[in-house]
């Protein structure tokens, strides 16, 4: 995740009193960067569990083909219980619970309170809709750290890709219903070519409605099979949203509005922001870079991990259909510490064994090499160029002109499924 408003918020200080903030403590594991870290002392990853696949829509776009139906083999109570005490062993610090619908998994607030109760910081990812005032209630009084609820768009847009008249109200909704009662709630956007048009009017809603987070998830790939990426519109729309996006965080931090806007799925966005304050603010650019290369772009199978409905270990929700382990068999301080799975031990490898022009590009560090599922999808190969990077060659520091012989574009449709494994309501 890419916290917009954290750097915004330190530009905007800087330039009050004359003085980058002094940054915060590095919380972020980096293999053979963290040698001031005692060994055992490193924080665990932040866990986005999907406890369920089962869900009351049947979205176009749901990367897991849920229903409104049971599945078999799920992770019962007891073993829940297990995998969290070793979660909390392991010191991951954060649970998300997520779906399908997570809402409907009957020991949802049994499982919620327990990982309050452990001191987790507990998020819960929902698509809003089964969310009415005792409901709302019920998560209130759990004491959720924070709540996302997914919003394609406005109300037309949204029905239609969720399928379901009545949807867009009924999510709204939950959002009145939640913000009353002091639940710190968020809206979760993914930008596709079908609900572009609509990423303004949502900003304003957020406004409208004091939200307290927008999170931009990018859309890995837009539908043109076969252009050549440099030229692809997909990516200038992308630019022009997280333009906007910049425009609107800098503009809260300006007026110490109570706003996060953060990003997920391109680290790319870290060098983009950092070209925004270069532009703009360049005494601060230094700054800023020594910040983002502590961040450190990707960090799944590091700093993120996933745990399906089956118990099933994923380096990240966009690696549903790469397991790593399961839960029923190890337990997953075993499975995560152990790099003989060669995808982990590529993640895990500081710097990562990239390939392309993610190789030679300038930003790198600041980066990572973004989403190695992109590139794995489109050629097999984990460690080539990741094709939603949206930069161009002159900006990476490549020779300017050699953007043409970028990988060309998968169907949307196809890398549209797996895209939503981060959003996953
Ligand atoms: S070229 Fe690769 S490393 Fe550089 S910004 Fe783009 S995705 Fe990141």
């Amino acid at each position: 995740m890419f916290r917009i408003s954290q750097y915004m918020r330190e530009i905007a200080e800087a330039e009050h009193t004359g003085r980058y903030p002094i940054p915060a403590p590095r919380l972020r594991q980096q293999p053979g960067k963290d040698a001031g870290v005692a060994a055992g002392q490193q924080p665990g990853p932040v866990v986005i569990w999907n406890l369920i696949r089962r869900c009351n829509l049947t979205c176009k776009h749901c990367y897991a083909l849920s229903a409104d139906h049971e599945y078999a083999g799920e992770l019962s109570w007891n073993e829940v219980v297990t995998v969290m005490d070793d979660l909390k062993a392991f010191r991951v610090p954060v649970l998300i619970l997520s779906g399908g619908e997570p809402l409907m998994r009957p020991d949802i607030f049994d499982i919620a309170h327990r990982a309050r109760a452990m001191g987790f910081y507990t998020g819960l990812s929902t698509n809003g809709t089964l969310i009415d005032a005792p409901m709302a209630d019920r998560i209130a009084a759990t004491g959720f750290d924070y709540v996302g609820i997914s919003l394609d768009g406005l109300r037309e847009t949204h029905d239609k890709f969720r399928r379901l008249e009545g949807a867009f109200d009924r999510s709204l909704a939950a959002v009145r219903l939640l913000r009353a009662r002091g639940v710190k709630v968020g809206l979760r956007y993914t930008m596709t070519a079908l609900n572009a048009h609509d990423f303004a009017p949502l900003l304003g809603l957020m406004r409208t409605e004091q939200v307290d987070k927008f999170y931009f998830s990018h859309l890995n790939y837009a539908g043109r099979g076969n252009i050549h990426r440099g030229q692809d519109a997909q990516h200038l729309a992308t630019r022009e949203a997280l333009d906007l996006l910049f425009a609107r965080a800098w503009d809260a931090a300006c007026q110490c509005l109570d706003e996060e806007y953060v990003t997920g799925n391109n680290d790319a966005d870290g060098p983009y922001l950092l070209q925004w304050v270069q532009a703009r603010f360049p005494r601060w650019a230094d700054a800023l870079r020594e910040r983002l290369v502590a961040w450190g772009g990707n960090s799944s199978g590091v700093n993120v991990a996933n745990i399906d409905n089956l118990g099933h270990v994923h380096p990240d929700t966009m690696w549903w259909h790469h397991t790593i382990g399961d839960l029923r068999q190890r337990p997953f301080s075993q499975i995560w510490s152990d790099t003989n799975e060669p995808l982990m031990a590529g993640l895990k490898a500081f710097p990562r064994p990239v390939q392309g022009r993610c190789a030679s590009c300038q930003h790198f560090a600041l980066c990572g090499g973004n989403t190695r599922t992109r590139a794995q999808q489109l050629t097999g190969n984990p460690w080539a160029e990741d094709p939603g990077c949206y930069l161009t060659d002159e900006e990476i520091g490549a020779m300017a002109g050699s953007d043409a012989d970028r990988l060309a574009l998968t169907p949307f449709r196809k890398v549209h499924i797996l895209q939503q494994g981060a959003n996953n309501v």
